[in-house]
Formats: structure tokens, C-alpha cells, sequence
């Protein structure tokens, strides 16, 4: 009785140690890797720099003016060693008095031939390699936790083949420090495994996670009629997305669960119509970050979809049709409060990325209640990279959009103070067009930390100079309101960045972001984004009065598709740039690199898709 109990007990005392290293699968555990390694074998053979471990007998002692001077015979080489002991106490000199045996161990060095090992430490024990870990627990705390989890059955177990596992365990129980460290680093051959072992762990996790639910509805709903309706063409990748939707939603037995993300323009809105057509006669429901955002897919719905289509708009300030009744309810967050909206057999998300923590939770609300769900698909324009969308699809599916439905001629070119004047004879040309403006300001008011100006400090220069000057920032009340008019009217808008927010402006053809080389390439391209969306010829000014050339800006003005502008964030990311963090991949790895290691990626994802099988 009280065994079982210590035992309850020890493990309970084991649950806590791990929740303390934010540990949640055993792979987690295993990848814990010891900071360092302290070795008490014997060394082989004598190599100069190199710290060695060494039997020796004291043979002389002398005491040099307080510090203690030792000749050591070592016994295995016959040779022998003087070393010097700077701060000796009487310990020391009773320690190595002539004749005592010892293991000493230090660096060893050669001085005019002679070897010399300066202040030895004298060892108790010889033949074995402590490993030490630097984490929030005490050593042998850890040391008991990866000696209880971590063997090779369980690592087997745990899916990694007999190399993988076999490498591990040399990390954590080491025979000899040659076999797993070359200069002092890992060797490569472990390191491939590490890369392994953390993607796989990652997307194990990932796929346990998703739980899947039944369907309220298989949809079958036609969609012909709306395509051929169009006015264009759909491009090939709408098309695929379009059927891998058709496909998850004929089924009932498993609720879709999609992501889809493309880059700003790739003509998302057709997708989501195109789904809305096929729930039919079942309902839908569209939810957008924000009231502009809304609106325009209610126009877009209503111009594109046939008219028996009942479609209904629901926001706080304004609604549109009976949504109780409608087939297809677009709105805000508004939605999530009103306590009759009818079971919608399909729930869609746009522009998923724009919302904040607490309303995906609340999005998740729209979906949940039972254990049989709606059809649940997003929609985002932050471009991932491939490497991370192939590890996100263990949990939701990923359908990536690359390309954007005509060419958008969009001329990037970095600028400093001297380019100024032209810079504004370009955007009067631009005003006398009848298109344009947007200038991003890094703050609304001044501030010491930001050496340029601010939306407040830099309003009066334009307002001087143009007429229908409009100026808006995140936490303006009236944002929306002069994002409208400034659409029906304005020449130059003036803001910060949150114009981010996905509204089609057509006529917008120059954007001048301020202090560029501030922001994320995430941050920058959404914003370029903004101009050219009806392929009017259009130019995006960096604007940095850093002296020198910023190869990351230069690299962002080359590149214009997002999903390479993720691989390029990746790349400096990795080197250490400020960025504002709208990305958050590659970060959480030690060893993967989410920009190179797409084939690690690929083969544990494989591993995972086999093991399954077995099952
Ligand atoms: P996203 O939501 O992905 O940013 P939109 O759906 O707003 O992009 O599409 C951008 C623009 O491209 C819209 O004006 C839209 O009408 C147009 N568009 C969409 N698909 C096509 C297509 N296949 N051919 C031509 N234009 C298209
Ligand atoms: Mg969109």
C-alpha cells in the first residue's frame, strides 16, 4: 500500500518537474541536451591544449615564494609534469605530499618541452561523464527525469527509427565525448537528427491536436452557374482551391477544417463566393475583422452572386436583408451577438490574420456547440512559408494561393532626404491623375525614440501644399469614416499602419512608407499591397534616412511575391534583424531552419503519415 503510494507520489513529483520545463511529450524532454559534459576518463594519449584527465604520483614539492610547486610522474606515460598551484593553502600542501597517488585533471601544456598543467583539480572518481544541463531545475533533478524517460524502447515508442534513437541516447548518456562532439559543437551527423527529431515532435503535436467532428451537411451545391457568370476567368489556383473545397465539403463524416491563405489580391473573395454557392440551400456565414471590410464583401456578394441568392449584411452601426431568413450572412464581429442567428452549415473567416487573440477565441464560438460541426474555412493574406504551411496542415488543412490574377506593376525603390523633391513632384503627377496617396507615418505623435516624424508633426507640411489631405490612425473612432470618404474624394491620406486593413482603394498608385527599415518585410508588403489592385502602374517609396544601404530593403524591392518575401524574412530573421514580429515561424526551433530545411520537414511529416497507417 504505502509502495503504490510513493509511487503515486513520485510521479505526481515527476508531472510537476516537467510542467516546470514547459514539457509535454516525451520527444520534449529528449531534446534537452546537456550544456555541457564533464569527462573523468582517462586520456589515451598526451595532446597539448587539450584538457586531460591523468593518473600521476607527486615526486617533488617545493614552495616558491607561497605557491606550490608539484612534479608529477604520470604513470601510464612515464613522463613528467610540473604544475603550479597560485593560490596554495595548507590544504594543497598536505593534499600532494611526495609519494601520494592521484587523478589530475587540466589543461595541458608544453614549455620549452617540458609538460605543465597549471592548477590541477585532483579527482575522486575516474571513467565517467557527467552530463549538466542548464535549466530551471537542479541537475540531478533533470538528470533522474531523462534517465527515468528517455531509453530506447521509449524512443522507439515514441516513432524514431533505431539511428535516430540510438543518437539521442548518446547525447544523454555519452560513452566516449569523441563519439558526439567535434570541437567542442555537436557533430553534424547528430545534428541532422536534432532537426529531425524537433519537426517531428512539432508536427506529432500539431496532428494530435486536431480533433475531428462530424458535419452538420455534406454540400454539394452547383457553382457553374456563378463561375461562368464572371467576368473573368478563374485562375488555375482558385480553381484548385475552389475544388479542394468542393471536396472537403461533400463529406459529412469530418467537418472541414481549412486555411487559405494568399497573398494580398489573389482574388480570395472568388473563393469564398464560390464556397457560398456550394452550401446552398444551406446557410453560410461570413465574418470579417472589420465593419469596411464587411461592407465591401457585401457589395462584392451582391454583385457577383445570382440574384435568387438572399444575402444579408450585419454590423453594429448597420444592417442589410432579414438575416434570419438569408442564405448567406456576411458580417462583423456584430454576429457573435445576435442570439437568433440561424445554424449556418458553413462558417468562413476572412482576413483570420487581422483579428486579435480574444475574437479568435470567439470565433471559435461560431463553430462550436455539439459534437456535429459547421464547415469551417479561413482566409488569411499573411504568406507563410511553404516549410511552416506543410507543418500547420497537421492540424488544419492549408491551401496555398501564389499567384495574383494579372500582373501587378507595382516599382519598388528605397529613397532618402535628397530624393525628396522628386518624390513630391511624383505624387502632384500621381494627384493630376486623379489617383492616389498614401504616406505611413511610424507614430501619430512625436517621440525621442523614433528619429523621424510623426503623422501629427508632418499633417501640416501636406495640408500646405494639397487640397483633400486625410489623416487616420489606429485608434482613431472615426477611422472608417474618413477611409470612405477619403476613397470617394481624397488625394493624400496620411496614416499609420493601419491601412493594413484589407480595403481596396483602386485608385491608390504611390505609397511612401516612412522609416521603412523599421518594420517587418511581413509588415512592408501588406502595406505595398495597398496600391496597384487594378493594375495601374504604381510605385511603393522606402522611405529611411539611414546612412547606410539596408540590403533588407533592397532585397524586399526585388521581391514581389509574398510567399518569397516570407522565405527572405526567414533568411533575416535568422541573422538577427529588429522586426515586428507578424511572423512568428522559425523562432521556436533550436536546430530546424524553417528556410532550408523543407526535405527534414517533408520526410518526418512522411514518418508520421506511416506510423498512422499502422495504426
Ligand atoms: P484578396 O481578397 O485575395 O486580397 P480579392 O478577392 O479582393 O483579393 O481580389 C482582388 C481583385 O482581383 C478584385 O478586384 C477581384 O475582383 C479581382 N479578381 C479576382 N479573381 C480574378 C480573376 N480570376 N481574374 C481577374 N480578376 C480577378
Ligand atoms: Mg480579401
Amino acid at each position: 500500500m504505502t509502495e503504490a503510494y510513493d509511487k503515486e507520489e513520485e510521479v505526481e513529483e515527476a508531472k510537476q518537474l516537467l510542467k516546470r520545463l514547459k514539457i509535454y511529450s516525451l520527444l520534449d524532454l529528449a531534446l534537452i541536451f546537456p550544456s555541457s559534459y564533464s569527462d573523468t576518463t582517462l586520456s589515451a594519449s598526451l595532446e597539448p591544449g587539450k584538457v586531460h584527465t591523468l593518473e600521476a604520483t607527486v615526486e617533488e614539492v617545493s614552495n616558491l615564494g607561497g605557491k606550490l610547486r608539484v612534479i608529477f610522474r604520470l604513470t601510464r606515460f612515464n613522463q613528467r609534469l610540473s604544475s603550479t598551484f597560485f593560490r596554495s593553502t595548507p590544504y594543497h600542501f598536505k593534499e600532494f605530499a611526495p609519494g601520494t597517488p592521484h587523478i589530475i585533471q587540466g589543461r595541458l601544456e608544453i614549455y620549452k618541452g617540458y609538460l605543465q598543467m597549471s592548477q590541477p583539480r585532483s579527482l575522486k572518481t575516474v571513467g565517467k561523464i557527467t552530463t549538466k544541463y542548464k535549466t530551471v531545475l537542479k541537475d540531478n533533478e533533470i538528470r533522474s527525469l531523462i534517465e527515468c524517460y528517455i531509453t530506447e524502447q521509449n524512443l522507439y515508442h515514441e516513432g524514431l527509427d533505431s539511428k535516430e534513437a540510438a543518437a539521442l541516447m548518446k547525447v544523454h548518456f555519452p560513452n566516449r565525448l569523441d563519439d558526439i562532439l567535434e570541437n567542442g559543437q555537436y557533430k553534424q551527423d547528430l545534428i541532422s537528427v536534432f532537426k529531425w527529431v524537433e519537426a517531428f515532435n512539432h508536427i506529432k503535436k500539431l496532428h494530435g491536436k486536431r480533433i475531428n467532428f462530424p458535419a452538420l451537411y455534406a454540400l454539394n451545391g452547383a457553382i457553374e452557374a456563378f463561375v461562368t457568370s464572371l467576368p473573368f476567368t478563374l485562375t488555375v489556383e482558385q480553381q484548385a482551391v475552389i475544388a479542394q473545397i468542393q471536396k472537403d465539403l461533400a463529406r459529412n463524416d469530418k467537418a472541414a477544417k481549412r486555411m487559405v491563405v494568399g497573398d494580398v489580391g489573389s482574388g480570395k473573395t472568388m473563393v469564398i463566393l464560390a464556397s457560398a454557392m456550394m452550401a446552398l440551400p444551406h446557410k453560410s456565414i461570413l465574418m470579417a475583422p472589420t465593419s469596411l471590410l464587411a461592407l465591401q464583401l457585401y457589395e462584392e456578394a451582391c454583385k457577383y452572386l445570382p440574384k435568387t441568392v438572399r444575402i444579408a449584411l450585419v454590423m453594429q452601426s448597420k444592417e442589410e436583408g432579414k438575416y434570419q431568413e438569408a442564405d448567406f450572412i456576411i458580417g462583423t464581429h456584430a454576429l457573435l451577438y445576435k442570439e437568433d442567428l440561424p445554424q449556418a452549415a458553413l462558417v468562413m473567416v476572412d482576413e483570420q490574420h487581422r483579428f486579435g487573440t480574444k475574437q479568435r477565441q470567439s470565433l471559435e464560438a461560431l463553430v462550436s456547440g455539439g459534437e456535429i460541426k459547421p464547415h469551417f474555412i479561413q482566409f488569411s493574406a499573411t504568406p507563410i512559408p511553404r516549410t511552416q504551411a506543410m507543418m500547420e496542415s497537421e492540424l488544419v488543412d492549408v491551401s496555398l494561393i501564389t499567384t495574383t490574377p494579372f500582373e501587378r506593376e507595382v516599382t519598388t525603390k528605397t529613397i532618402g532626404r535628397s530624393d525628396f523633391p522628386g518624390l513630391l513632384e511624383h505624387i502632384r503627377r500621381e494627384i493630376a491623375q486623379d489617383h492616389q496617396v498614401l504616406i505611413i507615418y511610424p507614430l501619430v505623435e512625436e517621440s525621442s525614440e523614433v528619429p523621424y516624424q510623426s503623422l501629427e508633426e508632418a499633417r501640416g507640411f501636406w495640408e500646405e501644399r494639397f487640397d483633400e489631405v486625410y489623416v487616420t490612425h489606429g485608434k482613431d473612432r472615426e477611422k472608417e469614416e474618413v477611409l470612405l470618404s477619403f476613397r470617394e474624394k481624397g488625394n493624400i491620406l496620411l496614416a499609420t499602419t493601419v491601412v493594413e486593413v484589407g480595403i481596396s482603394l483602386p485608385r491608390l498608385t504611390l505609397i511612401v512608407i516612412v522609416g521603412a527599415e523599421r518594420l517587418g518585410l511581413a509588415t512592408l508588403h501588406q502595406l505595398r499591397g495597398r496600391v496597384g489592385r487594378n493594375g495601374l502602374k504604381s510605385w511603393c517609396y522606402l522611405y529611411s534616412n539611414a546612412k547606410t544601404q539596408n540590403v533588407r530593403l533592397e532585397k524586399f524591392a526585388l521581391a514581389n511575391n509574398g510567399f518569397d518575401i516570407a522565405k527572405l524574412d526567414l533568411q533575416f530573421r535568422n541573422s538577427g534583424d529588429i522586426l515586428d514580429g507578424t511572423i512568428q515561424s522559425g523562432q521556436k526551433f533550436k536546430w530546424l531552419d524553417m528556410g532550408e530545411d523543407e526535405a527534414v520537414i517533408i520526410n518526418a511529416k512522411n514518418r508520421l503519415k506511416s506510423i498512422e497507417k499502422r495504426k
